[in-house]
């Protein structure tokens, strides 16, 4: 905290303009060094100026906006640098503010002052990256919904009521010759009922967090030549999502990310493979069922113009769809009785009705989406579980009429677990492992 920091905050390459940002205690020591304007440099306001070299040469000219501590983004002294958005030019401006005595952030660096500095909860930090990688307004209103703290307010409530009991039942400790009476017993076995509650609302977002940040990975199989192929085309063509290439993912499989009602659907082309002879058929199918087990939702396609063959085996617990394609060819007999969504890939027909069932099988779990867009992530919900552990295991205790030290401490326990949330046990292997997964300049 204590270096000036500094980075290029715009994706590299060549644009307009881009941006360079200082944040640190020597700010206004290093603007004095590099930048030179004729008006005043007045907090807050764009002044039109020059970069200049050590030896005295222009860099580039370029628009400044001094945000003074602490109403700044990190909390610091801060400056943005809007210069010009060549490789060169920006790069050769960073030079000279690191050669004034800045020092190159390391990503995400800006966010974490911010929440070191108290101006944001751990879960707004998060949500920062979750916003610069949304893919769906769904996501994107998820991620803003996080940023303005709501999901940080309803820990904090959780957190108030964790300490109430706590407040309860250590009264009692103070008077180790008292039992908690009965009375009292059941309030707070009433309150931790609550705050259980609370938390198993919480985690059972968890599921919509990881699609909306992840996407649903959407497998299309079927026998050859039922269509697989053409249902990705036409649900290619139904609205492709704008995908941003994050760093560190790596894809071993063609996909695509459609925008479904605001679902990123990733979908799964199993279509490549052709059974030409049993060597790579085997292959095919290892590979079929590998993209099996790791599918979200699995639209298994048919062709109901010719006699049924074998079924493909979806595992259990997968959001599971049948589309019976080449409805336009008319039904074999074998399928007369068959129920499900109706397409003509060839004719773009039943695409919306497959669309809605796809939206319908994704949204029916327990937590009704777009009504409550809390969507907590991995790291949030181990959270909440071992929180909601220790809660379920003092409410045990409390009904089996354990002492109050005992109970105690997993009150305490449970409220540790619940505040790592929103980085009240802030552990620096935590922060570390949060803010390196940042664009750098954020
Ligand atoms: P895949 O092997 O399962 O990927 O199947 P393809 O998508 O390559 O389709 C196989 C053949 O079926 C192609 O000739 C398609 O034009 C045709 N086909 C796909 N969908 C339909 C459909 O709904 N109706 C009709 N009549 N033909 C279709």
């Amino acid at each position: 905290m204590e270096d000036t920091i500094a980075a290029i905050a715009t994706p590299f390459g060549q644009g307009a303009v881009a941006l360079i940002r200082i944040s640190g205690d020597g700010v206004g020591e290093i603007l004095g060094r590099v930048f030179q304007s004729i008006p005043f440099l007045r907090p807050r306001f764009a002044t039109l100026g020059t970069i200049v070299s050590p030896a005295g040469d222009t860099v580039d000219q370029v628009l400044l906006t001094y945000f003074p501590n602490p109403g700044s983004y990190t909390g610091q002294d801060l400056a943005e640098i809007s210069c010009h958005g060549g490789i060169l030019v920006t790069q050769k401006v960073l030079e000279t503010v690191l050669a004034a005595g800045a020092r190159l952030a390391e990503p995400g660096e800006f966010t974490q002052r911010a929440f070191l500095n108290g101006k944001m909860d751990l879960t707004q930090a998060e949500s920062v990256m979750d916003l610069i990688g949304a893919r769906t307004e769904l996501a994107l209103q998820a991620a803003n919904q996080q940023l303005e703290g709501q999901l940080g307010d309803r820990i904090r409530e959780i957190r108030k009521q964790l300490l109430g009991v706590l407040a309860h039942i250590e009264a009692f400790i103070d008077f180790p010759d008292e039992d908690i009476d009965p009375d009292t017993s059941e309030a707070i076995a009433a309150r931790l009922r609550g705050i259980i509650d609370s938390e198993r609302s919480l985690i059972a977002t968890a599921e919509q967090g990881r699609l909306l940040r992840e996407g649903v990975a959407t497998v299309i199989c079927g026998e050859p030549n039922v269509g697989k192929s053409s249902l990705l085309n036409v649900l290619l063509g139904f609205d492709r999502a704008i995908v941003s290439e994050l760093a560190g993912t790596t894809r071993d499989t063609i996909e695509e990310t459609i925008n479904l009602r605001g679902i990123p659907l990733r979908l799964i082309d199993t279509a490549g493979v052709r059974e030409s002879d049993d060597e790579l058929e085997r292959q095919g199918i290892d590979r079929t069922e590998q993209q099996l087990q790791r599918a979200d939702l699995v639209l298994e396609i048919v062709d109901i113009s010719r006699e049924r063959g074998r079924s493909i085996g979806v595992p259990s617990g997968k959001h599971h769809l049948r589309v019976l394609n080449k409805a336009d060819l008319g039904r074999h007999p074998s399928w007369e009785e068959e129920a499900g969504i109706e397409t003509s890939c060839l004719r773009q027909d039943g695409v919306e009705g497959l669309a809605d069932a796809i939206y319908r099988t994704l949204t029916s779990g327990d937590v009704p989406w777009r009504a409550d867009l809390t969507a907590i992530n991995t790291r949030h919900r181990a959270c909440l579980q071992r929180s909601c552990e220790f809660a379920e295991r003092a409410l045990e205790a409390v009904g089996a009429g354990q002492s109050a030290e005992f109970i105690s401490m997993d009150v305490r326990e449970s409220l540790d677990a619940v505040g790592e949330v929103i980085g009240r046990a802030d552990t620096e292997e935590l922060l570390g492992e949060i803010f390196s997964s940042f664009c750098i300049g954020k």
